[in-house]
């Protein structure tokens, strides 16, 4: 599912956010990538959906190699992706359904299928009956539901996020990480950055480790490892 090789990101001001990472996760696995702040762990997730261009290496995102997709298929490669950031990133002047469903109509879907589609992942997250609230009248934690919803609509390859959790309490975060268990069960390969040490402790996941821009750790069933 996911090759990089030999991958570094030297930025312009000359910090070395990555060096020399060789990971392979393969379909259908639930990965936990930790470590303290500045370690890379962003720089690594936005290389997956070619937010950010490495420096050096190469990247096989599902058998294609993202480095080689020009600019005008990149929204393709996105497309097949569910990307899920901290900060929710839901459109504020559209209702839930909107939200979710906006996601679909940009692949041109037929107006039945998306109404079909949009109401399962509603369901799957349990906002059925929130679809016409405005994001504003939503929890942070419903908030997020919404767009976990919207990017799993489209059946995507993988999901990819980005401290999901990191904006809310403890039972809240409980609920979103059951929710990503539902949909890795369900075979779709999922790669989360965190700082939550007590999900990544009670979640018996692989944990991969990133400090000073290099794998540190990579473990079957980890733990989160630091105190903080
Ligand atoms: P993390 O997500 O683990 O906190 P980042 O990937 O954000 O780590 O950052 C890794 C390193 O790269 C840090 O030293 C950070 O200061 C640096 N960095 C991140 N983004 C940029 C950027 N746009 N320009 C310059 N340096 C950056």
């Amino acid at each position: 599912m996911l090759k990089m090789s030999q991958v570094s990101k030297i930025y312009l001001n000359g910090s070395v956010a990555l060096r020399n990472v060789d990971i392979e996760i393969e379909s259908g696995e639930f990965v936990f990538v930790v470590g303290p702040s500045g370690a890379g762990k962003s720089t690594f997730i936005k290389m997956l959906f070619r937010e950010i261009l490495p420096t050096q290496g190469s990247i096989e995102v599902a058998g294609i190699d993202i480095l080689s997709l020009e600019a005008k298929e990149i929204p393709y490669l996105r497309r097949r992706l569910g990307i899920i950031f901290q900060d929710y990133r839901l459109l504020p002047d559209r209702t839930v359904y909107e939200n979710v469903a906006f996601a679909m109509q940009v692949i041109e879907e037929p107006y039945r299928k998306i109404r079909r589609s949009v109401m399962n992942v509603l369901d799957l997250v349990g906002l059925r009956d929130r679809a016409t609230s405005y994001p504003h009248e939503l929890s942070g934690g419903e908030q997020q539901r919404v767009a976990i919803a919207r990017a799993i609509v489209n059946n995507p390859i993988l999901v990819i996020a980005d401290e999901p959790t990191g904006n809310l309490d403890p039972d809240t975060s409980w609920e979103i990480m059951k929710i990503f268990q539902e949909i890795n069960d369900s075979g779709t390969t999922i790669i989360m950055a965190t700082h939550d040490k007590d999900i990544v402790d009670a979640m018996d996941k692989r944990v991969i480790a990133i400090e000073n821009g290099s794998i540190v750790r990579d473990e079957k069933h980890g733990g989160y490892g630091y105190e903080f």
